[in-house]
């Protein structure tokens, strides 16, 4: 339905969208997400042409949009757009807002555009306020309204910018919940979103933006349970880390132990879960890897705490020959036993000189 290719967007010398390459089928419901800034609106806004493309093509139902004879007034019709602040007409009426496309621009009469009005609202579960006026109405109200008054243009998709960031939190489920019913009626939809709940239970694909490019992309299952790059792990998890160096066989256990208990008291952990930390770490560190160094060690430990898991991450990198303690220590060995028993799971790579061991906790 819509492939974009190569599609970039600059504002003076600043590339917002460097080269953004994408196919949306008919019936997909595609979650946008990514950092503040990373052109989600600019990438909406050139898909239906309220901004003009640097660079690349877009082609919607096998037409070049961009070709000097493209009708764009026909490309809004088909690509409706709903923004973050509503943008209805304050001096029409609710009902006045839904007809007025229908009649000036489709050339429908006034009655059949009533009649397909009446029936979005009841849709959107708001047929009570036809004749309500905008600011009579609750944000949630508002976005319901803007969202019939641009399925009464009879779009073939819609594209959604951030719909509930304006809303008061009370108020973001029944949009929400509208959105899904659209979903579930085979409406195709973009939506720039930062309800990541909604993105992954509404979504057939979700886009993670950043960098100016779709850094990366897959099935709602993919982008959330198992992100393949670092800048998407780090969003989606809203990973924050600590970072410690050990450069010395003696080094001071004590306030290594006291910057990780301050990293975790920003969490609300369980102290179980703060001791076995400490424990798994002193053990790794006193009584794996640093025998395995003779000389100046250099292991860097880095702690992660994955929100939505309520996990805590523990990586050790260190240099050295390929060399994975947790394997070739003898199985009996206590603190290998410990660290086992502590962790959910663990993970070794040699890659490119570093020596990694992966553990959660
Ligand atoms: P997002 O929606 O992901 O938060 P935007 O697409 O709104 O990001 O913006 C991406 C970048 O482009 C931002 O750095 C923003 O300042 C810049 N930008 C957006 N619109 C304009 C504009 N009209 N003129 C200049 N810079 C802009
Ligand atoms: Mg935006």
């Amino acid at each position: 339905m819509i492939t974009v290719k190569n599609l970039a967007k600059k504002y003076g010398d600043h590339f917002v969208l460097r080269d953004v390459t994408a196919h949306i089928s008919q019936g997909e419901v595609i979650s946008i997400i990514g950092p503040s800034g990373t052109g989600k609106s600019t990438f909406l806004r050139c898909l239906n042409l309220l901004e003009e493309p640097s660079g690349g093509s877009i082609v919607v139902d096998g037409e070049d949009v961009l070709a000097h004879n493209f009708s764009r007034p026909k490309l809004r019709q088909k690509m409706g757009m709903v923004f973050q602040a509503f943008h209805l007409y304050a001096h029409l009426t609710v009902l006045g807002n839904l007809t007025i496309g229908p009649v000036k621009l489709l050339g429908k009469s006034q009655q059949e555009a009533e009649s397909t009005a009446m029936e979005l609202l009841r849709t959107v579960g708001l047929s009570e306020k036809a004749q309500s006026f905008p600011d009579e109405l609750s944000g949630g109200q508002k976005q319901r309204v803007a969202i019939a008054r641009c399925l009464a243009m009879n779009p073939e998709i819609i594209l959604f910018d951030e719909p509930t960031s304006a809303l008061d939190p009370t108020m973001v489920s029944e949009v929400l919940s509208v959105i899904r019913l659209l979903a579930k009626d085979g409406m195709t939809m973009a939506i720039v979103t930062h309800e990541m709940d909604f993105a992954r239970s509404v979504s057939t694909r979700v886009f993670y933006m950043d960098e100016g490019v779709i850094y990366e992309q897959g099935s709602p299952e993919e982008i959330f349970e198992n992100p393949q790059r670092e800048k998407t792990r780090a969003f989606i998890h809203r990973i924050r880390s600590l970072k410690e160096t050990i450069t010395s066989q003696d080094f001071d256990l004590f306030a290594l132990h006291s910057h990780i208990e301050r990293f975790c008291a920003k969490y609300t952990v369980e102290q179980r879960t703060v001791h076995n930390i400490l424990l798994v770490v002193e053990e790794m560190i006193t009584h794996l890897l640093l025998p395995l160094t003779s000389g100046e060690p250099h292991i860097s430990l880095t702690v992660e705490y994955a929100e939505k898991q309520g996990e805590f991450r523990l990586l050790f990198d260190y240099g050295g020959a390929a060399n994975n303690p947790l394997v070739s220590t003898d199985p009996d060995c206590l603190s290998l036993r410990l660290i086992k028993g502590m962790s959910k799971s663990s993970n070794y790579s040699f890659v490119q000189g570093v020596n990694q061991i992966s553990l959660t906790v």
